[in-house]
């Protein structure tokens, strides 16, 4: 039984709650991150507490603790729960009030933070590639904040799952495909440019690309961040995803459409080396 952190305290998973007024549950009025923790390391620790910092600037919730005070409770969390491999969620919500619309001022963020255990990554595991399918993008116009109102994302990835694909995809109304429903989705075209959409208000600007943007451009690989379009992924050299969760997994179908010779092509065998080696260098928490 795992041990969770809320307001304050840490609880057993199962006695771990927030109250039922909380306007997290009541309208979404609430953000978060996902942390990955590999080898005992926190993955891109300050660009997460940097992009929720943003978040809630974003949507006018007061930062509900010190970024120093917040790094202690989560290594605290990780401590007890002796998590060496796996993800830490936290989310923070405006706070607790009668449910009515308008946000009250001065309400006390609710903090809540779970982590989950997982096996280590592995480089040669993460060979084996996802199949996406594609799905209307039927999200609201601020994809940029990382807020809990996720239920456009909980459709068409449970689409997905039905299908027997790991991701979906989504298509906007020119079909251009802006991210995944929890990922970046990415490709390399013929002439071996590596392709993502670039960070506006349709996609969530997510920390794994922005890594792997970085590693791509130390190590002279060629990347522009512009749309693009369901037919050109369909004929790309390569494609894969991105996540703190998925890390960087490639992507052997789109639909019905297999992506290359459907495994992992060059680009992204030596992008999952590079974010391994990368992960590597983090510093122990
Ligand atoms: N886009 C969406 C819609 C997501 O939900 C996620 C993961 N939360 C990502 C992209 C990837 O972001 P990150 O690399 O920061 O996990």
């Amino acid at each position: 039984m795992s041990i969770s952190y809320v307001n304050g305290r840490y609880l057993t998973h199962a006695d771990a709650g927030v109250h039922i007024e909380d306007r997290g549950f009541q309208f979404a009025d609430a953000v978060y991150e996902v942390f990955a923790v590999q080898g005992g390391r926190l993955i891109d620790e300050a660009p997460h507490l940097d992009r929720l910092a943003r978040s809630l600037r974003e949507i006018g919730v007061p930062q509900p603790m010190a970024p120093a005070a917040l790094k202690m409770v989560m290594r605290h969390l990780l401590r007890v729960n002796r998590v060496r491999n796996g993800g830490l969620y936290l989310q923070v919500s405006r706070g607790v009030a009668r449910r009515d619309f308008p946000a009250p001022d001065g309400l006390t963020p609710t903090v809540v933070m779970t982590v989950s255990r997982q096996k280590p990554f592995d480089p040669v595991a993460a060979l084996i590639g996802v199949r996406v399918i594609t799905a209307p993008d039927l999200r609201w116009k601020r994809c940029d904040i990382k807020t809990v109102q996720l239920l456009a994302g909980v459709l068409s990835k449970t689409a997905a799952y039905a299908h027997g694909a790991g991701e979906a995809w989504l298509l906007d109304e020119d079909h251009m495909i802006t991210e995944g429903a929890s990922s970046n989705a990415w490709i390399v075209t013929r002439d071996k440019t590596l392709v993502t959409h670039q960070t506006d208000r349709t996609i969530l600007g997510g920390i794994t690309r922005q890594t792997i943007l970085k590693l791509a451009d130390e190590h002279g690989l060629n990347c522009v961040e512009r749309p693009f379009s369901l037919a050109e992924a369909r004929a790309a050299r390569e494609a894969f995803t991105t996540s703190s969760t998925l890390m960087v997994r490639p992507v052997t179908h789109i639909d019905a459409s297999q992506i290359g010779d459907g495994t992992a092509g060059a680009f992204c065998r030596k992008l999952i080396d590079l974010y391994a080696a990368y992960m590597k260098k983090s510093p122990s928490v």
